[in-house]
């Protein structure tokens, strides 16, 4: 895993209260302290990444905060294949709505309103497992609405 995950330097699941933290902390902190272990270089490490791990889990406010990057990093990493990165101009229109060919044959759907609604957002294939990701270019919708009521 790329991204350190605290709760798993913890040993504690994402549901451990303060309490359980707390005192995973302090056991860990026992176990791994550079005065009390062999192998200084490995467990200096450790010891770093468990205070680090601590200090960002025992505030509440920065514990919030870490689990919601935690949640989207985990979505981007293991249930999101993205197999491009797009601005909205690389739409074409497909009946009432815009389309992107997907690699597999298939087409992505995306809808007009989302491109009002959002600044980016992700668009799943009907027919497979990737995705693609939508930038939306505010400046080019804003043009060609007014184009099409001429000048
Ligand atoms: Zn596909």
């Amino acid at each position: 895993m790329s991204v350190k995950d605290f709760y798993e330097i913890l040993g504690c699941s994402e549901e451990a209260t303060h309490e359980d933290l707390k005192s995973a902390f302090h056991k860990l902190i026992l176990k791994s302290h550079p005065d009390k272990v062999q192998d200084s270089n490995k467990d200096a490490v450790e010891f770093h990444q468990i205070q680090e791990a601590w200090n960002v889990l025992s505030k509440p406010e920065s514990r919030k905060l870490y689990d919601v990057e935690r949640k989207q990093t985990k979505l981007e990493e293991e249930s999101i294949v993205v197999l491009a990165r797009i601005t909205s101009d690389e739409l074409y229109p497909k009946n009432e709505e815009l389309a992107y060919q997907c690699r597999c044959g298939s087409e992505y759907i995306v809808d007009k309103e989302d491109l009002q609604n959002y600044e980016q957002f992700y668009v799943a294939c009907d027919e497979c497992t990737f995705y693609i990701s939508v930038k939306v270019n505010k400046n080019s919708l804003n043009h060609s609405s007014s184009d099409s009521f001429g000048t």
